[in-house]
């Protein structure tokens, strides 16, 4: 799929073959402070997909509809215009035309994202739109997500697979929260609440948060965001230099 994309997207014979980097891990991993990092450092485009998954969520509870029916979530997969921004510098996330950017963030969405994103039909929806934005990334794209090296771009030139520990998640995604304004933000409760997002994307029957066999894996725990960035980087370069 994505061979096929990058020969009808390359303009002249001479002009460099687009790299395509799929980055998929846990929550909490940095995931998209690193994936955003390494394609401002290298000149690709950036696709956070959770932010897709979280901007359908919001459609769907905006529109009454009732997450914990599949078939109801089934039904409406098709409904939303979803439209995203892919410069790392001002990566944007629009819902029929409006800025879904903060709404997508809120606990809410949050605690419903993974009931809609096991929905097969709207996993087939947005793969369908990621792969689009994938095949018309002018020099590349860094894609992240939970699926992206086993599922949506399976010919990816690099998989990144990047875990961290529960403790180091959870201090993550609390310093998150507390940077996004939220107030007494319990460390607790977010570790609780992100393992019990993670068990449920890695047990879902349709494309579940997993390591793909050719991803090299990068444990996070203790590393800094600049350690990770130039780790993969680095493993970007070295595929670059051997195509
Ligand atoms: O990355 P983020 O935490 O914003 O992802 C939100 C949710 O979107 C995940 O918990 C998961 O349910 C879903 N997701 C997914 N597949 C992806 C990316 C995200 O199912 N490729």
């Amino acid at each position: 799929m994505a061979a096929t994309s990058r020969q009808a997207s390359s303009v002249s014979p001479d002009a460099p073959v687009p790299v395509i980097v799929a980055i998929d891990g846990p929550s909490g991993t940095g995931k998209s402070s690193t994936s955003r990092a390494v394609a401002a450092k290298l000149g690709l485009s950036y696709l956070d997909t959770g932010a897709q998954y979280r901007a359908i969520t919001w459609w769907m509870l905006t529109h009454g509809i009732d997450v914990d029916d599949a078939a109801a979530v089934a039904a409406a997969a098709d409904r939303p215009e979803i439209l995203s921004g892919t410069d790392p510098a001002d990566p944007t996330i629009t819902v029929d035309g409006t800025d879904a950017s903060g709404p997508i963030r809120t606990q809410e969405v949050t605690a419903a994202v993974s009931a809609v994103s096991a929905v097969p039909e709207v996993r087939a929806r947005i793969t369908e739109l990621q792969r689009a934005i994938a095949a018309g990334a002018p020099t590349g794209i860094v894609v992240e997500g939970r699926d992206i090296g086993t599922t949506v771009l399976p010919d990816a030139d690099l998989k990144v697979f990047l875990t961290a520990s529960p403790e180091a998640r959870a201090a993550r995604r609390g310093g998150e929260l507390k940077g996004n304004g939220e107030q007494g933000v319990d460390l607790e409760a977010t570790r609780e609440a992100l393992l019990r997002r993670d068990a449920a994307d890695s047990t879902r029957k349709t494309s579940p948060l997993k390591k793909a066999d050719d991803a090299v894996e990068v444990d996070t725990t203790e590393l800094t965001l600049e350690q990770v960035v130039e780790c993969v980087v680095t493993l970007v370069e070295e595929k670059q230099q051997a195509r």
